[in-house]
């Protein structure tokens, strides 16, 4: 035995108390190691942020989270053949049994307002690693207190889950702006015993107790100078888009039109299972991504890979998607 293998073994030894220190503590990094190859989609670095100019308006873009979710062709193209659907992706580059789904709210400074548009899925979501919009606005210099205006542009649970927190408003300064339809639609009794009577529950919990708060808003109308609404109803009864417009610089923010960067934008006809009129949500997205690709204007989805902002280019039956690069740092 050499002076080093018996001083380990003195160690090791040395004590019961000292045994029983040492094993949890190996465990520890093991199963530290093990969750930092495993590579978690939400894992525990600061949500990411993304800012930039459109004129004199400054944009946060915050990840509220991302989730892998499933089959790609149970969710759009859901009127098309799995082989379709696989060959479409294949040819981007993305794989055919999975999809990640991410989560892009977005908070407009304009210098008079500070703006959130959608809210995560706040303290619910928080269970599965998403719900990390506050904590987001915190990374970038963003207290809840400083937002003056909450806009929804629809009611689903992954746009209006973080209104509030523990039942009390979650922007406690904030005034809030809305469709009158989509609002109708998701308070109206007649939603109870529907598949839309837990989005029912939700906008009765977290919407509704706001309602003298709320400014609806009508097609083409300003929530402030310089950012307007447009209906674009189909993926809900209700939903808006809303186009950013400062010193010549725009950027419309299409929420839900589209709702893949591949499959929505390059197939908009094809059917998707969380468009709630499907073929008004079709009309919708080839109406919206019509208008941004002839304009050449920069948009930016909900639901696009972070940070969720590029430009529609018309190809064959749709549109590519090219992702934002420095064209808002010149
Ligand atoms: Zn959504």
């Amino acid at each position: 035995m050499t002076n080093s293998q018996s001083f380990k073994r003195r160690t090791l030894l040395g004590s019961v108390g000292l045994g029983l220190i040492a094993a949890p503590m190996i465990m520890t990094r093991a199963a530290f190691a093990q969750a930092d190859t495993s590579m978690d989609i939400n894992h525990a670095m600061p949500p990411e942020t993304h800012r930039f100019k459109v004129g004199g308006f400054e944009v946060v873009v915050i990840k509220d989270g991302a989730r892998p979710s499933g089959k790609p062709n149970e969710t759009f193209g859901i009127n098309q053949t799995p082989e379709a659907v696989a060959e479409l992706l294949t040819a981007n580059f993305l794989p055919t049994d999975n999809f990640v789904n991410g989560f892009s709210p977005v908070l407009v400074n304009t210098g008079k307002d500070v703006i959130l548009f959608d809210t995560g899925f706040g303290k619910p979501g928080r269970k599965d690693g998403n719900g990390r919009l506050i904590e987001g606005m915190a990374a970038a210099g963003y207290t809840p207190e400083d937002v003056t205006i909450v806009v929804l542009t629809h009611m689903h649970g992954d746009h209006i889950g973080g209104v509030m927190e523990d039942g009390k408003p979650a922007f406690p300064n904030a005034r809030y702006v809305a469709g009158q339809k989509e609002y109708d639609f998701w308070t109206d009794t007649a939603r109870a015993g529907t598949p839309a009577e837990g989005g029912h529950k939700l906008a009765l919990a977290n919407v509704k107790p706001l309602l003298d708060k709320i400014t609806f808003l009508p097609d083409g109308g300003d929530v402030v100078t310089g950012i307007s609404g447009m209906n674009a109803f189909g993926h809900s009864p209700g939903h808006m888009i809303y186009r950013l417009q400062s010193e010549n610089r725009q950027l419309v923010l299409t929420a839900d039109t589209a709702n893949h960067f591949v499959l929505s934008l390059q197939k908009p006809e094809w059917e998707v299972k969380f468009d709630m009129d499907k073929s008004a949500a079709a009309a919708s997205r080839k109406k919206v991504f019509d208008m941004v690709s002839t304009d050449r204007v920069a948009f930016l989805g909900y639901h696009m890979p972070f940070p969720s902002v590029g430009y529609a280019e018309k190809s064959g039956d749709g549109y590519r998607f090219v992702p934002k690069a420095y064209q808002f740092d010149l």
